[in-house]
């Protein structure tokens, strides 16, 4: 028999205080936790409920920017005008996610953590799982892989990172803010979710006992922007690829812009050698395709998501076209 105990944060400092303890774990809105606790994969002590906290709000910030509270919940965030207005991308990825029972339970801290849905990884019946058991092995690299990575994975993980919000904040720029026992810190969103390495026990860099206390966008990169998810089913089901990108468009020439993708990698992967091929350019079908041939340039398939090389230039030409408002 498992015993758990159960303890509502009071504020702040004491949620930081009760999740610096060994065995403890903050709960959002449980979504993903209560799931992989029955299962029997996370084995916390203590649950610290931060659900409550006064961490739930979307306000202005004097630069022109934006503050989403930890808090909030995914519904909260997609549907604030300031959101939906500004920042299109982060509106449309979350509504994209999960279900609205789902988004209105769930919390923004709590959608950036989430575990990956590696079936091996979900499944405790699957002996060899590295990022589960350390040094066990991966049983997915020679199994089924459809939904796994194409790019940066390693020999001890091929997963992906499952969170839409996610990529779209990479592709704003956005910055995360942890509070935990040795103070405040804020990580750039592009550095937050890690690579798997050999160390894919570890899918972000947050430290024990910190707490995500709000997500900081900066003021609107471009106007247009645009999030493309492709999926098994339209609803209730997660990325096989996905794409958020924001665009600086000035009479059809890209002046600048951003593509992250979602679905291939075990963080949101930035396509950098995309993006450099389209800045100063006109937005042209050659270009587009050049550009999603670049950004699938490194990918290392397995046997069965070898689609997703395909995959991935057309959702990125959907999502441009969109955004740059050609469809
Ligand atoms: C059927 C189903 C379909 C889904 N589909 C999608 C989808 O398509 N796209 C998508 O993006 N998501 C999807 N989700 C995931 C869902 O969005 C997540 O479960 C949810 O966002 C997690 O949020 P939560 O607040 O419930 O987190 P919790 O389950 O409460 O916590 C998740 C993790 O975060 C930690 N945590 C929570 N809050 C904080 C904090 N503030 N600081 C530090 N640690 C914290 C917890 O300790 C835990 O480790 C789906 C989920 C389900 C069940
Ligand atoms: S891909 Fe990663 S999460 Fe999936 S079985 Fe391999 S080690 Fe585990």
């Amino acid at each position: 028999m498992h015993s758990l105990s159960y303890e509502r944060a009071r504020d702040l400092a004491h949620a930081i205080e009760l999740g610096s303890e060994p065995g403890s774990k903050y709960i959002g809105g449980g979504t993903n936790l209560l799931d992989l606790y029955k299962s029997g994969i996370e084995r916390p002590v203590r649950l610290v409920d931060v659900s409550r906290l006064a961490l739930n709000g979307v306000e202005e910030l004097t630069d022109g920017g934006l503050r989403i509270g930890a808090m909030a919940s995914n519904t909260v965030a997609a549907n604030h005008p300031l959101v939906r207005t500004r920042y299109r991308v982060l509106s449309e990825a979350i509504l994209n996610g999960a279900t609205a029972q789902l988004r209105n339970m769930a919390t923004v801290g709590g959608n950036l953590l989430q575990r990956t849905r590696c079936y091996y990884f979900t499944d405790p019946a699957f002996e060899h799982c590295n990022k589960r058991v350390p040094g066990s092995g991966c049983a997915a690299i020679d199994g089924f892989n459809r939904i796994h990575a194409i790019l940066g994975a390693s020999p001890s993980c091929i997963a992906t990172n499952p969170s839409d919000m996610a990529v779209a904040l990479v592709a704003l720029d956005a910055r995360v803010r942890l509070a935990g026992p040795d103070g405040e810190r804020v990580v750039p969103m592009a550095d937050f979710h890690r690579l798997p390495g050999d160390q894919p026990q570890f899918d972000t860099v947050i430290a024990p006992g910190e707490l995500i206390t709000a997500i900081d966008l900066p003021p609107p990169f471009a106007a247009q922007s645009h999030y493309v998810k492709v999926r098994d089913r339209a609803s209730y089901a997660f990325a096989l690829v996905s794409v958020a990108t924001v665009l600086d468009l000035q009479c059809d020439v890209v002046r600048d812009l951003r593509l992250v993708l979602g679905g291939v990698a075990h963080k949101p992967w930035r396509a950098v050698e995309a993006e450099d091929l389209l800045r100063g350019q006109p937005l042209s079908e050659d270009a587009i395709a050049r550009a999603g041939a670049a950004a699938v340039a490194g990918a290392q398939p397995y046997v069965h998501n070898a689609f997703k090389v395909e995959l991935v230039p057309r959702a990125i030409a959907r999502a441009l076209r969109i955004a740059g408002g050609r469809a």
